[in-house]
């Protein structure tokens, strides 16, 4: 069992409370960490450390010493990619392979991406008579970062590349259920050459130590991914104190599978944009709509696809689904798939617990339900899809857009016309045509709706992670 700390002014750091929370192994229930459960007295040390950083060397370095930290650290974090995979998969109980080939190179990548971002950056000046103007970016400051469990390090390093390029200082709150790899993340950095206080850790629990971070005065801006509910109370919080915010929040995304898409593409789309990570990621594609005259022979397929994915131990290389988050999720995926029959809907397979211990659940495909219902139109975060036919491209952009999310969408079609038209109807920030989680760095990424306030990505995250002042020279 390991004993976390926070990692404040370049080293490791008890908590002030002296409290601590059990993290569990999801797929065994095995107690692997004790973690600190920080507070506001941590979260101020940490903040204090931040300035402390600002006000010096880190402070004054350029961008191409920020660049080469960076990827001194995913040099360094490339080197120990599989012992964090497998710190990964223990502690949020996802397969090691997905850990591997997913989580562990997007990290990597994020580091890379952003040391070369801040290299290739470059500002406006504009000319006119009598005067110059020009932009210089400054970084905001401190900032917060919180994050969510169901991809820790790869959400953590999404955020921290970009802030740490543009010379910013980081307080990071990671998800107490995962927060092992944030603990090494942290170590890497230093190792990388990061100078104390740049980059700081505070554990806990979100009501307490993150809620801290996002009122704290001194904290200028904050990025926060996680479920909506709490990203609304963070905008609340944040909004009164003038901070900069950035909200990416869940989703409810469609998969729309149209009469003349390649069939065993989308079927293998579908499967994997509905169950990767067991289902729990803001991007699942969770309502399948399929055009009517396929509709059946569609959901066939799906059905006999997703009876075959592997759910079992997340060490094992050939596991497709491993554990869920917790117990406590695991119930509250099930009282969907509770409500689901309720709400008239067939489940058409899975939904049960294999003969196992953990937080294990088998992959479920639901028929017959109303789109409006609410298991068709609330996040579930689990293995659940819902599967609902619709009659033409009116319609399936009616029922697509008919939710509250608008994070992602991914369509399936052979029209290019149809694929253009779509891309512009559907109320979301990502929209994918015959492919899923496709990703690009450069490109924004970000939700509509209940899914989220602002874009990060590219020179998205450098504008929201620097403030750009405009300085004007009479000439
Ligand atoms: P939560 O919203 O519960 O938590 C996210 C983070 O916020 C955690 O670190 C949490 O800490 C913290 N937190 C909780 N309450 C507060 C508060 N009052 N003030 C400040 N911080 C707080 O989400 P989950 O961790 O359960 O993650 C799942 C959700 O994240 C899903 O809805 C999913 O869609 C969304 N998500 C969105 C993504 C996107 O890019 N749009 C990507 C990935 C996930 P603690 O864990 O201690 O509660």
């Amino acid at each position: 069992m390991k004993t976390l700390s926070h990692h404040i002014a370049g080293a490791p750091r008890p908590g002030a409370s002296g409290d601590w929370i059990d993290d569990l192994a999801p797929a065994t229930g095995a107690l692997i960490a004790r973690v600190p459960r920080g507070g506001a007295e941590d979260v101020d040390a940490a903040v204090r450390a931040a300035r402390e950083a600002l006000a010096g060397p880190w402070g004054r370095a350029g961008a191409a010493e920020r660049a080469a930290i960076l990827e001194e650290a995913a040099r360094r974090l490339e080197a120990r990619a599989g012992e964090l995979a497998e710190l990964e998969s223990l502690d949020t109980g996802k397969p090691v392979r997905l850990a591997r080939e997913v989580d562990l190179p997007r990290a990597v990548a994020n580091l890379r991406f952003f040391a070369g971002a801040v290299r290739h950056d470059r500002t406006d000046c504009h000319e006119a008579a009598g005067a110059l103007h020009y932009s210089l970016r400054r970084p905001v400051g401190v900032v917060g970062l919180i994050t969510p469990w169901n991809l820790p390090l790869y959400l953590l390093t999404w955020k921290a590349a970009p802030a740490l390029a543009m010379g910013n200082a980081v307080v990071a709150k990671p998800s107490e259920l995962a927060p092992l790899s944030a603990s090494v993340l942290a170590e890497v950095l230093s190792q990388a050459g990061l100078p104390p206080g740049a980059f700081n850790l505070v554990h806990g629990l979100g009501p307490e130590a993150g809620a801290a971070l996002v009122v704290h005065p001194e904290v200028r801006a904050i990025s926060f991914t996680g479920g909506t509910a709490t990203g609304s109370a963070v905008a609340a919080a944040a909004a009164s104190r003038f901070k900069k915010l950035s909200l990416e929040l869940g989703g409810k995304n469609p998969t729309v599978v149209f009469a003349d898409a390649d069939l065993e593409a989308a079927l293998e789309g579908t499967v994997r944009a509905g169950f990767l990570n067991q289902g729990q990621v803001c991007l699942a594609g969770s309502r399948v709509l399929v055009e009517r005259s396929i509709h059946e022979r569609f959901l066939e397929g799906l059905v006999a696809r997703v009876r075959a994915l592997r759910v079992g131990d997340p060490a094992d290389p050939a596991t497709d689904l491993g554990s869920l988050i917790s117990e406590a999720h695991r119930r509250r995926v099930e009282s969907y798939l509770a409500l689901a029959r309720e709400e008239g809907g067939r489940v058409l397979c899975g939904g049960g617990r294999p003969p196992r211990p953990g937080a294990f659940l088998e992959p479920a495909v639901i028929a017959g339900l109303s789109p409006a219902s609410r298991t068709a139109t609330e996040e579930v975060f689990g293995p659940v899809v819902t599967v609902h036919p619709f009659e033409g491209e009116a319609e399936a952009v009616a029922i697509a857009n008919g939710v509250r999310y608008g994070l992602a969408a991914s369509l399936w079609t052979r029209d290019l016309a149809r694929a253009h038209r779509l891309g512009a109807a559907l109320e979301a920030g990502l929209v994918w045509v015959n492919c899923w989680l496709v990703r690009d760095l450069r490109v924004p990424f970000g939700g509509v709706k209940d899914s989220g306030l602002g874009r990060e990505g590219g020179a998205w995250s450098l504008d929201f992670y620097s403030e750009t002042r405009s300085v004007c020279i009479r000439t």
